[in-house]
């Protein structure tokens, strides 16, 4: 038996379903489907180093998923004792996009073009369903990753009142898709996503693509964990098939 049919049959005797096949993948896209984390710390910790705010680098990986307003409100009740204004909010928000886009374009991440090959060749429903609010690489998507993200098939910053670890946006996503939790699988880099995939009830990937630890991943609820995005897509035709009866 492969380690894809163990996990998926755990995961069913949790929620106890029935086994179904996989109907839609609501897929997060920094750490995902761009090598982006690395310039999304490096320019959360120059934001905030700026403001004098005592921060490391690093802590920024774990934030991964939060909307900019909840990270930025972290850094604001450490320095100031207060969640920030709106309008404080828009512009550090601003400017940290800013600071991203100024080092360049992130690569796509390898491995995630045959993943969504994989899905859309399977039949499978493609969703977006991102923290991110920047536009800079939201209209990178059709470019990038042509055909595989309908317009009305992205859950973004944008459209949820809730970030991860929230199960809200995953939520959404399987509302979008048309279909229940059992019959989606999330796929995620950072532990809050990995959190929110879990609470929304869908079997969830959790991916490391950095520096966060495996075992960060099965504490947040991940389902099955894979080293790296190209590992992911060679197990991926097993995965689909361990959702078959
Ligand atoms: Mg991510």
């Amino acid at each position: 038996m492969t380690d894809e049919k163990k996990s998926v049959d755990r995961y069913f005797a949790s929620v106890r379903k029935s086994v179904t096949g996989v109907k839609a993948a609501l897929i997060d896209m920094d750490g995902v489907l761009y090598d982006s984390m690395k310039n999304h710390t490096a320019a959360w910790y120059r934001m905030a180093t700026e403001l004098g705010i005592q921060c490391t680098r690093d802590e920024f990986y774990a934030y991964e998923g939060m909307t900019g307003a909840a990270t930025i409100n972290i850094l604001f009740r450490r320095a100031y004792g207060r969640n920030a204004t709106p309008n404080e909010v828009k512009e550090l928000y601003g400017r940290k996009a800013r600071y991203f886009i100024e080092m360049g374009e992130p690569q796509l991440m390898p491995g995630a073009a045959d993943m969504l090959g994989i899905l859309r060749d399977a039949g499978v429903t493609r969703v977006l369903v991102t923290g991110s609010g920047q536009r800079s690489i939201l209209d990178r998507l059709d470019r990038d990753y042509p055909g595989i993200f309908e317009h009305d098939k992205r859950v973004t910053a944008l459209n949820v009142s809730h970030g991860k670890p929230d199960p809200e946006p995953y939520l959404k996503g399987q509302q979008l898709a048309g279909c229940n939790a059992c019959e989606a699988i999330v796929i995620e880099n950072a532990p809050l996503g990995v959190l929110a995939g879990h609470r929304s009830g869908c079997f969830t990937v959790g991916i490391t693509t950095g520096p966060i630890p495996e075992a960060d991943m099965v504490a947040s609820g991940a389902d099955i964990v894979y080293r790296s995005m190209p590992e992911f897509a060679k197990r991926l035709p097993d995965l689909l098939n361990a959702f078959k009866l």
